[in-house]
């Protein structure tokens, strides 16, 4: 039996083997999800939400071994790794509050007639999600499409399987059989899933390349797709601003979870009046981080996820510095176990440079100087992403110009991470499309039917 064998990436030593799911287990899966659609459909709204409600106290309850496997699977720090956990119970909650809420209209008919428009789950659910938020991630979307009544097969990403396995436990233990199940293995067994005739709706969060792989496969067998995929979010710096607060704003986006969040700071766009000492500042941000294993609680920067994914975030930072850009720390592979990496800041970069045109999935920040705030801004709406941006500025004017003009899916002003709950948007080009998150996921999991209920002629009815 094939198995996944996922190394701490602190250590390099074993923390978790799985076997890996056949063609036969997944179709298996898919086979039993589909029987279990309808039975699941017809449970009132309330006792899915119920359902939903209890496996998220099991989260909560469970919080500690669903943090020390995400630590140990991808090297998160602790107090991180708490946080994503809570973080999923809360989203469980939420969908199991808005799941009977979520309604369709009555339409103004005729005075003997009843018009609706009635949600109704669209049948079975393929959820593959990625490694880099292994709890929170997976928990909203499971939660989301079983509250709406859809039946689920669940594949987590092949560098945390046991966390992913812990987590659908949690909501199995609560769920009739065969509305949730999980499956195990890499992009071959996602793509088994993702491109089975009998899922109606493939839910990916992951990189562009599997999300667009995924859009190929569902377009042949008529599955709907919600893809959440990669980012490269850039930081507007306006000349206005407090530079030590503009670094700590950019360290902070930059550097969390080693820089492997889909909506990290990927590129900072900074008025040049102040580059210097903005920059001064970023490095000094960069170098009081405690780079050590998500265990040790002083850690402050956890490993990142293996050492393939080192080399590749290490290679566009060579590639940067051979083609004329400027280190200021980090950029070395530290000697030893694991898969560490420094933060790192560079500056002299060229749009055209892997580091400012692609997704770097570490903790990597390179900064560009602008002569203008509206040349830092031009430069910002300039990529084939579109997550998310944020724009530092005490200008109004400047806010206003930068929120309308940049073609991404969610737009922050003045703070890298926030906003309200309940806010959701659609990421745009490269970065996917439809809402996987938020309110709005339950209509991405529903299809509306109309219902015109009119009034039988009865025999003996006047005509
Ligand atoms: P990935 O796409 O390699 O893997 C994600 C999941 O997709 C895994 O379960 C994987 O096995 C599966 N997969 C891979 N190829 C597939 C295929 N051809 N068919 C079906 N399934 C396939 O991504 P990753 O490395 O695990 O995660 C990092 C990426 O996820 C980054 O690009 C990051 O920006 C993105 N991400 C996006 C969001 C968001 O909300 N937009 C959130 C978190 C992560």
């Amino acid at each position: 039996m094939q198995t996944i064998q996922v190394l701490d990436p602190a250590s390099g030593d074993v923390v978790s083997e799985v076997p890996v799911s056949s063609t036969t287990e997944v179709e298996a899966a898919v086979a039993r999800s589909r029987e279990a659609a309808d039975g699941w459909a017809r449970c009132a709204p309330a006792e899915r939400a119920a359902a939903v409600a209890r496996a998220a106290e099991r989260v909560r309850k469970d919080a500690p071994e669903l943090a020390r496997r995400t630590t140990a699977e991808m090297g998160r720090p602790a107090q991180l790794a708490e946080g994503g956990v809570a973080a999923a119970a809360d989203a469980m909650v939420q969908y199991a509050e808005l799941g009977p809420l979520h309604r369709g209209r009555s339409l103004q008919g005729s005075w003997d007639a009843t018009d609706l428009m009635v949600p109704e789950p669209r049948g079975v659910v393929a959820v593959i999600t990625p490694w880099n938020d292994p709890v929170a991630v997976p928990a909203g979307l499971l939660a989301a499409a079983l509250v709406s009544g859809n039946t689920v097969v669940f594949k987590p990403s092949e560098r945390t399987p046991a966390t992913g396995a812990r987590l659908a436990e949690s909501f199995a233990a609560e769920l009739p059989p065969g509305v949730l199940q999980t499956v195990q293995g890499g992009a071959e067994t996602g793509a088994t899933l993702a491109g089975h005739e009998a899922v109606d709706v493939v839910c990916h969060v992951g990189s562009t390349r599997a999300g667009r792989a995924i859009a190929r496969a569902a377009a042949g067998s008529g599955a709907k797709v919600v893809l959440e995929n990669g980012g490269n979010d850039p930081l507007v710096v306006d000349a206005d601003v407090d530079p030590e607060w503009a670094a700590a704003q950019a360290a902070l986006g930059g550097f969390i979870n080693s820089g492997q969040l889909c909506t990290a700071v990927e590129r900072v766009h900074v008025h040049e009046s102040l580059a210097a000492d903005f920059l001064a500042a970023l490095v000094a941000e960069a170098e009081s981080l405690v780079l050590g294993p998500g265990s040790d609680p002083g850690t402050t920067l956890g490993p990142l996820v293996d050492v393939r994914a080192r080399s590749e975030v290490h290679d566009q930072v060579r590639q940067a510095l051979d083609a004329g850009a400027r280190l200021l720390t980090g950029g070395t592979v530290p000697a030893g176990p694991g898969a560490f990496y420094p933060a790192t800041v560079l500056t002299d970069v060229r749009p055209d440079m892997a580091v400012m045109a692609e997704e770097t999935f570490g903790p990597v920040v390179p900064v560009m100087p602008a002569a203008s705030f509206g040349e830092a801004l031009e430069a910002a709406t300039r990529s084939r992403y579109g997550l998310a941006a944020t724009v530092l500025t005490g200008s109004m004017a400047h806010a206003q110009e930068a929120w309308r003009r940049l073609p991404v899916g969610t737009v922050k002003v003045n703070a890298v991470f926030g906003g309200a709950p309940g806010g959701a948007a659609q990421p745009r080009g490269a970065s996917g499309d439809g809402f996987g998150y938020g309110p709005e996921l339950l209509d991405e999991l529903t299809r509306i039917k109309v219902v015109h209920l009119g009034r039988a002629t009865l025999r003996g009815d006047d005509r």
